[in-house]
């Protein structure tokens, strides 16, 4: 395991970042993994570096003070990616490549581990599980956790689990996750607010991209797509459109839900959820992309129809070989 500690010993700075368009997971993680910096090193400098947080994360302590631009072309003594390998790190690769040291904690299985040091657990079902871990792994680490710092690690947990539902939650998951509550921070109010809350404007996008689903392999995979047009139409942005995949999934016979979005001319974000059979990962890494077996995704260019296409040889080949495909 990776002792954060001894890993950043002698740093004057630590930059902190993880994926593009981050998700609830990343945000916690990267924002859990700042305030316990700032009390284990408080000589040093300590920073975020992502994109801007979705507002219902607002009240996070140190929201405030990531770095949300790369204006500052800073040289890290420690770099450390969270959730990501650093190819998916955007505007804030620049820091990663100029850093001093790097350092990786994942629970991607599509990742193999980057840097200098890394701590990858594809078991674990969120990095702010690993991040939790790695804390956990030191009396002096766990004692440093307190009430905004376990409920930092709490909201990472819940967004990857889908509150502690999916099946990557673990007998593990849930003891953290007791452990965390414990501290006496309000969970009820942050699962609505951050899980299940949509603005109208996302109620209304989700409910047209569900009108315009179609079923495809006698309705075991879902398919939907948003393009610029209807976004700018709805007044949404990427953003509003992460519940969209789950509502599709939910739709009873469906195995596999895919959901797309125009990113440019001729340039597609797919996102892809299973039920329980076939490995979506395995069709995203083949795309390019990455993630879970049950919740991975992918960019890709080319016309719609071409790449619903593409994808569905993937999935029709994994049903081939579980014997699915009747
Ligand atoms: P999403 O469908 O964007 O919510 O992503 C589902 C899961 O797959 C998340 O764990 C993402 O981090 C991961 N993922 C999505 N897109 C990519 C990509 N292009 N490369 C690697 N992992 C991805
Ligand atoms: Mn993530
Ligand atoms: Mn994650």
């Amino acid at each position: 395991m990776l002792d954060l500690g001894k890993e950043c010993q002698g740093a004057l700075s630590i930059g902190i970042t993880g994926h593009t368009n981050p998700d609830g997971d990343c945000i916690g993680t990267t924002l859990a993994l700042w305030q316990f910096l700032k009390k284990l090193k408080p000589e040093c400098r300590v920073d975020v570096i992502l994109e801007k947080p979705a507002p219902e994360f607002d009240f996070i302590q140190g929201i405030d003070q990531i770095i949300t631009d790369d204006q500052v072309p800073f040289v890290y003594d420690v770099m450390i990616v969270v959730d990501s390998v650093p190819e998916r790190c955007g505007h804030a690769n620049t820091y990663v490549m100029r850093a001093k040291k790097l350092l990786n904690i994942d629970h991607h299985i599509s990742n193999p581990g980057c840097g200098d040091a890394y701590y990858v657990d594809p078991k674990a079902s969120s990095a702010a599980e690993v991040l939790y871990d790695l804390i956990a792994s030191r009396q002096e680490y766990l004692d440093l956790i307190d009430k905004e710092l376990a409920q930092t690690i709490y909201v990472g947990i819940i967004h990857d689990s889908g509150v502690m539902q999916y099946s990557n939650t673990s007998p593990k998951t849930l003891r953290i996750v007791a452990d965390l509550i414990s501290y006496g921070f309000d969970f009820p109010k942050l699962i609505e607010e951050t899980f299940y809350e949509r603005t109208y404007i996302q109620s209304q996008i989700t409910g047209r991209a569900v009108l315009e689903a179609f079923p495809m392999l006698g309705g075991k995979c879902m398919v939907s797509m948003v393009d610029r047009k209807t976004m700018d139409f709805y007044g949404a942005e990427k953003k509003d459109l992460s519940g969209i995949v789950n509502e599709l999934r939910n739709i009873k016979g469906v195995e596999v839900a895919i959901f797309i979005y125009e990113v440019g001319t001729q340039e597609y974000k797919i996102s892809m959820r299973s039920r329980s059979y076939i490995d979506v990962a395995k069709v995203a890494v083949f795309f390019g992309g990455g993630g879970h077996v049950r919740a991975a995704g992918c960019n890709m260019n080319g016309n719609f129809y071409d790449i619903v296409n593409n994808l569905m040889e993937q999935i029709v080949l994994q049903m081939e070989q579980n014997g699915q495909d009747e």
